[in-house]
């Protein structure tokens, strides 16, 4: 089988890195007071093997119980736990493509089989969808979709989940990002997942916290596979001082968002094919249709994209949204390459 290929992570310190959709920002500064007062004697015990604290500030947070929550040693540890739950040799996945290419991987290792629903060619969702994933018992949804970075009409979200016989996991990594999110969903239809992260929006790639807001028995289904103490505690204090401070998390999240649409502005000016964003990071297509050699001649310059290859894919590249000198240095070079 063929393993995921994560974004590159450099030693160099003076690479722009734009490719792994990380927060540009620092976390909240009440994240570095936490861990000048924590008792370090307290890591010889195991931590809350639930994670219950943490779990009841999530809750609070999105006005959901405790019942309904699960976290993750990041939201690809959810992502494993569903594919366990609800997917073997006899019970398929289905997913869009392109999307999150950990899916296919997931499905590999669990020996399930995968129906690839082919977006349009603006990367909406087709008329037969349903059609197409009947035979799924568990269906992934990304919103906003990754790489593409479009999201998807709520309305026709709603249809598709009241459709569907089987588990809906919405991945919404990106949702802060958004002008809306699924959340809603989870009390109408008892077969919908929402799996967040704190890895993009709340700049906390490197602490590995994701959750899932469902049915409190598909939690606890979730809970049998889940691995013994999946979330350090480390882990769960930190995200706990993170998550605590909204106001923090919604300043960096209008930073970016203001940076994201002048950075459309400006590539589609230039002559780029800019797909409408709703996340931390745009795709984009140069106007020669190379994202190979634009994705190149950019880390040549020492600024770093990602770049997905494929017929469709192929075409654009992934721009992370940095700060706006990150930002400004990628369109300076640009403009150069191609006016
Ligand atoms: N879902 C999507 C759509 C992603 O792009 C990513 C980031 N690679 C993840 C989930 C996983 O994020 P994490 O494990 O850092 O929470």
């Amino acid at each position: 089988m063929s393993g995921y290929t994560p974004g590159e992570q450099p030693v160099i310190q003076n690479l722009i890195k734009l490719n792994t959709n990380e927060n540009p920002y620092p976390p909240s500064p009440e994240v570095q007071k936490m861990f000048n007062t924590c008792d370090s004697s307290r890591l010889r015990l195991y931590p809350n093997p639930t994670g219950d604290m943490l779990r009841d500030r999530i809750a609070d947070i999105y006005g959901f119980k405790r019942e309904n929550i699960i976290l993750g040693n990041g939201s690809d540890d959810i992502l494993t736990m569903t594919f366990r739950s609800f997917t073997d040799s006899e019970r398929a996945v289905a997913f869009v493509d392109p999307t999150y290419s950990l899916y296919p991987v997931l499905a590999e290792i669990q020996g399930s089989k995968t129906i690839q629903v082919a977006l349009n060619e603006d990367f909406s969702l087709p008329d037969d969808l349903e059609q197409q994933a009947e035979a799924a018992n568990l269906f992934i949804l990304t919103r906003p979709n990754a790489p593409t970075g479009n999201s998807f009409p709520l309305e026709r979200v709603k249809q598709f989940c009241r459709n569907f016989e089987g588990i809906v996991m919405i991945d919404e990594a990106y949702a802060d990002f958004a002008s809306d999110n699924c959340l809603g969903l989870v009390n109408e239809f008892p077969n919908v997942m929402i799996c967040r992260t704190l890895s993009k929006s709340c700049s906390a790639a490197g602490v590995r916290l994701g959750f899932a807001i469902a049915h409190p028995q598909t939690i606890e289904g979730l809970m049998k596979v889940r691995d013994s103490y999946n979330v350090s505690m480390l882990t769960q204090m930190t995200a706990d001082a993170i998550l605590a401070d909204t106001v923090y998390i919604k300043s960096c999240l209008e930073k970016v968002r203001a940076t994201r649409d002048r950075l459309c502005a400006k590539l589609r000016e230039i002559g780029f094919k800019v797909i409408p964003s709703e996340a931390n990071f745009i795709f984009a297509s140069p106007p020669d249709e190379d994202g190979e050699s634009c994705a190149a001649f950019l880390r040549e310059q020492a600024v770093l994209v990602r770049y997905f290859p494929g017929k469709i894919t192929g075409k654009f590249i992934r721009i992370t949204i940095g700060t706006d000198a990150q930002i400004d240095r990628l369109i300076t070079l640009v403009t150069e390459k191609y006016t």
